[in-house]
């Protein structure tokens, strides 16, 4: 069967997760999928592998000659799928439950319970029978050449430096921190990035660990000592670990670059005047 036949059930799965667990278009959108029927050998509908921007999600084989029930069936898989590119750090019972709340608000209602009871079972004996003919063919079970499909967002190829950045900065935001790390991490083996080495200090920072924190605004500072953020952040580590003094130092060394910056944020200025006064007596 023609991959072409998921590719509306991928869209829906898609709209159910922005509606119903959060709006993440802008990331589909980043994301290139390859999609298509596998058979595959464990006890799952789907599967799903790669990291962003590039994924493979597969459907079982089991699923390729769909009836209209198993239309529904294939879109909650999706939904399943990207639950776990979404939220990575996710064990498979919390993405399991999710997936059921999302089923029941977006009304598939009892889809996955007819999934699980009908198709297990048919799994099994699919699994067997294919062993068997195998046997009797006297081959080994190579997997079948599928069919599969590219869905690409139009926006990647362009900008995929800001789309990895912002990523970190999406994840951090949500205080997913360490799914933001690990973003992180994986840009950094590829570019010396400083703005990455901030984000970095900051999740750090957010988490309480301040000597963590301090080495990775060490690297930002000298990697774009121009950037007043990084010698904000280093003044707030060290207020917070008791060191007033260079603490006050570093404020000042942040509010002078924040002067020569070409835009000079005002809402730095006024967090920067803020702490400055507070430390003044000390
Ligand atoms: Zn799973």
């Amino acid at each position: 069967m023609d991959a072409e036949i998921l590719k509306p059930l991928f869209f829906e799965a898609q709209k159910i997760i922005n509606v119903h667990h959060m709006d993440s278009s802008e990331f589909f959108s980043q994301c290139c999928f390859e999609i298509g029927f596998y058979q595959e050998t464990d006890e799952a509908f789907g599967f799903c592998d790669g990291t962003f921007p590039d994924y493979v999600i597969g459907i079982h084989q089991l699923f390729s000659e769909p009836t209209q029930e198993d239309l529904k069936f294939i879109t909650m898989t999706f939904v399943h799928e990207f639950l776990h590119i979404l939220h990575a750090d996710w064990q498979e019972n919390q993405v399991r439950a999710e997936e059921y709340k999302l089923a029941n608000l977006a009304e598939y209602g009892d889809t996955l319970l007819r999934r699980d009871h009908a198709y297990l079972p048919r799994r099994r004996s699919l699994k067997k029978a294919i062993e068997r003919s195998d046997l009797a063919r006297g081959i080994t079970s190579e997997p079948k050449t599928n069919t599969t499909i590219m869905i690409c967002g139009d926006t990647y190829d362009e900008q995929e430096e800001d789309v990895e950045s912002n990523l970190i900065w999406a994840r951090y935001m949500e205080k997913r921190y360490d799914y933001a790390l690990r973003l992180a991490d994986k840009r950094l083996k590829k570019h010396d990035d400083g703005r990455t080495m901030y984000y970095k200090g900051r999740i750090y920072f957010e988490q309480g660990k301040l000597s963590d924190a301090l080495f990775w605004i060490n690297k930002a500072i000298e990697k774009i000592p121009n950037d007043p953020y990084p010698i904000y952040y280093k003044a707030l580590i060290l207020m917070t670990s008791g060191n007033i003094k260079e603490a006050k130092y570093f404020f000042d060394g942040a509010a002078e670059k924040n002067s020569q910056e070409g835009e000079n944020n005002d809402d730095l200025t006024r967090h920067i005047a803020f702490y400055k006064e507070k430390l003044s007596g000390l």
